[in-house]
């Protein structure tokens, strides 16, 4: 270790910070880690070693690690979100100076991160909320970041940001979001996509398994062919991997053997309840919350379908009563999950929208879908694909009516209503790919069944309505008229 100062300090050695701060060494910004439990710092440091040499200093002390920064100091945080970001600032600020710069790249809450832009301003200090997604290997080697809050501590730090980020034929993974907690809303919105993308691939896997009746190398082949085509993306490739996996327990291949219980951290649950607060419908993201929460019924969803089989619910694929050519079967699911993807990330992208006209952020739905194309889990050839049609038009309604979109959806629409009614027939549940459906469905029509529902507000609470065909809100006795 030398005595020259470092260039930033990164605190917090779990899995994702050890990465980040090994990330940063390796690309030349000498750095100082510290970690509340310091058996963690000397590990780091030994990584730090073995993987060569590394200009990384370790230190034990909150005052050693802030002294040993070169101001202005920029000092990321990757602890655990919630009170532990709180009382690693409180520990940590007391060695900092006005002009300094907090960092934190949590899956934070993206209020929190406004009250402490807040706090820290008060105190002469710069804050960022930096989402940061790619996992272990992203922090490593290359993650998708998304920095927001204070523009001044992005521009002290833009350097190693660029170079530390997952890179792409169109530039780093990284851009500045925008104010306040923008950076941590947009990573909380990748999440709920995120959720939406593993829901309708393990329907596709479901529908392909039960009705198709595939095996899993034959299920393992088809993901693969998939993964170079329109679907590819790192989902779609690790799963085809998954499928190959065989159980070192017993016969056959783990996949199977896996308990059907799923388990979340929360930013699915946080982007449907924002979703609900704006008023911006985000149907096959909830279906996916939803999903994760009936699984995790396993006790209740193995007596209902006992129940139900001896009330006389016979089993799926029997009652599906039509023969079904695979071969068809496989490239109607394929064209349904391309469809039903469209439509979920529609669904991200209006909720950030609406919340950046709330905020006033002014978010860049072309640069996010750009950032989103490398290191992150939702990385995909796909995104490339957002990025042009709000290039084509930074206003876009929804990237369901996007011209180059909407042809590709209309050209699908067959197999995707094809793949939900077969599903429906055979009692596999595909909330998903319904969602996105009747999402579809329901936004593509010039009139739907609202009137009705107008006319019973206005008859039981006197709520008025509109017309159709002259001004102005009106109240009708109904009963009287009727
Ligand atoms: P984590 O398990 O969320 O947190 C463990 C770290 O937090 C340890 O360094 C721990 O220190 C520290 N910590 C906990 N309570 C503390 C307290 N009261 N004071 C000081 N330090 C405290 O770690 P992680 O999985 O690396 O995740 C870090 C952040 O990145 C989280 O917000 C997470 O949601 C986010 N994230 C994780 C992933 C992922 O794939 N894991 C991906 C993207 C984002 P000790 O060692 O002293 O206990």
């Amino acid at each position: 270790a030398s005595t020259a100062l470092s260039r930033i300090g990164l605190a917090g050695l779990a899995v994702m910070g050890q990465n980040l701060a090994l990330n940063i060494a390796d690309k030349g910004f000498p750095i100082s880690v510290y970690n509340r439990t310091t058996s963690k710092v000397d590990e780091t440091l030994d990584r730090a070693r073995r993987e060569g040499d590394l200009p990384l200093t370790g230190h034990h002390t909150p005052r050693d690690f802030v002294l040993s920064i070169k101001p202005p100091r920029s000092v990321i945080i990757l602890v655990k979100a919630g009170s532990p970001v709180d009382q690693t600032i409180a520990t940590l600020s007391e060695y900092m100076s006005p002009g300094d710069c907090i960092i934190d790249g949590g899956n934070e809450w993206y209020e929190n991160t406004e009250r402490r832009i807040h706090d820290a301003s008060q105190k002469g200090l710069l804050y960022l909320g930096m989402g940061v997604s790619g996992g272990e290997e992203g922090a490593r080697f290359g993650p998708s970041l998304m920095p927001g809050g204070s523009h001044e501590a992005y521009n002290n730090i833009k350097d190693i940001l660029q170079k530390i980020a997952a890179q792409v034929e169109d530039g780093p993974c990284v851009t500045y979001i925008g104010e306040g907690g923008s950076g941590n809303f947009v990573k909380m919105v990748h999440n709920g996509i995120e959720y939406g993308d593993m829901q309708l691939i393990s329907e596709a896997y479901d529908v392909l398994k039960h009705v198709g009746g595939l095996s899993n190398s034959e299920l393992a082949e088809i993901f693969a062919e998939w993964n170079r085509g329109e679907l590819e993306s790192f989902l779609i490739e690790i799963t085809a991997d998954i499928f190959k996996v065989k159980d070192d327990h017993g016969e056959g291949e783990l996949v199977d053997k896996i308990l059907d219980k799923t388990g979340m951290k929360g930013t699915g649950k946080w982007t449907v309840q924002q979703a609900a607060e704006l008023s911006v419908a985000a149907p096959t993201i909830a279906a996916s919350l939803d999903c994760r929460y009936l699984s995790g019924l396993k006790e209740e969803r193995e007596k209902a379908s006992e129940i139900l089989r001896e009330a006389g619910l016979k089993d799926e694929v029997q009652n599906v009563g039509v023969h079904v050519d695979k071969k068809r079967l496989i490239d109607d699911v394929r064209q349904a999950l391309y469809a039903s993807k469209i439509c979920s990330y529609a669904q991200g992208m209006n909720l950030l929208r609406s919340k950046s006209d709330q905020k006033g952020w002014n978010l860049n739905f072309g640069e996010l879908a750009r950032i989103w194309k490398g290191g992150c889990i939702i990385r995909a050839v796909f995104l490339d694909r957002i990025k042009q049609a709000y290039q084509r038009n930074p206003n876009l309604a929804s990237l369901v009516v996007d011209p180059e979109f909407a042809r590709e959806m209309v050209q699908r629409q067959a197999a995707w209503r094809r793949v939900v009614g077969l599903a429906i027939s055979a009692g596999i549940s595909t909330p998903g790919m319904c969602a996105s459906l009747s999402y579809f469905d329901t936004y593509r029509r010039a009139r739907l069944p609202a009137n009705l529902v107008q006319a019973q507000r206005d008859l039981f609470g006197a709520h008025t309505y509109e017309r159709i065909d002259r001004p102005g809100s009106y109240h009708t006795e109904w009963t009287k008229i009727a």
